[in-house]
């Protein structure tokens, strides 16, 4: 399930309970990243936020973006370990409270999903454990909506559904 509300956050919740939100300056910094021109190359990083500590909710509130390391091309993005860096960064400026929540990328189609390789990548996040240990965010951005699932070691990626930015 996924609802915007008229605040402009997005908020979201799987059947067994796991849910989040996203605010409004993610959802910009999202959209400025998105692939709009032939030659536009993907992008992509960490999410970044809190967990909420009544409901356990992913709080995304920032994103690591592409620089100094990564490589881009028309179908592809590759993270470079500046993100982890970064995103150990913003829990240190955050008194220890601000996490990783997921992962973000760019794809050049309107109504994004996941390759192979996504689902790769997404598998390989979960299991080196640098994320809040209940499961992953993981986000495309198409060139019309942006898709949102979430991902748990061991289980299937949990689809909540494409939004209009
Ligand atoms: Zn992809």
């Amino acid at each position: 399930m996924l609802r915007r509300l008229s605040t402009g956050h997005v908020i979201w919740k799987t059947e067994d309970g796991a849910c989040g939100s996203l605010s409004p300056q993610v959802i910009d910094m999202l959209t400025s990243w998105t692939q709009r021109e032939t030659f536009s190359n993907e992008a992509g990083g960490l999410i970044l936020g809190f967990i909420d500590l009544n409901t356990d909710g992913l709080l995304a509130e920032s994103l690591t973006v592409p620089g100094r390391g990564d490589k881009r091309s028309r179908t592809s993005f590759f993270r470079s370990a500046r993100h982890q860096h970064e995103a150990e960064q913003w829990n240190k400026e955050n008194g220890g409270r601000g996490t990783q929540l997921g992962l973000w990328h760019t794809h050049p189609e309107p109504q994004p999903t996941p390759s192979g390789v996504d689902l790769n990548d997404c598998d390989k996040a979960l299991k080196n454990g640098t994320f809040y240990s209940g499961g992953l965010l993981y986000l495309i951005v198409g060139t019309s909506t942006i898709g949102c699932w979430y991902a748990r070691p061991r289980k299937s990626l949990n689809f909540l559904g494409h939004f209009e930015p």
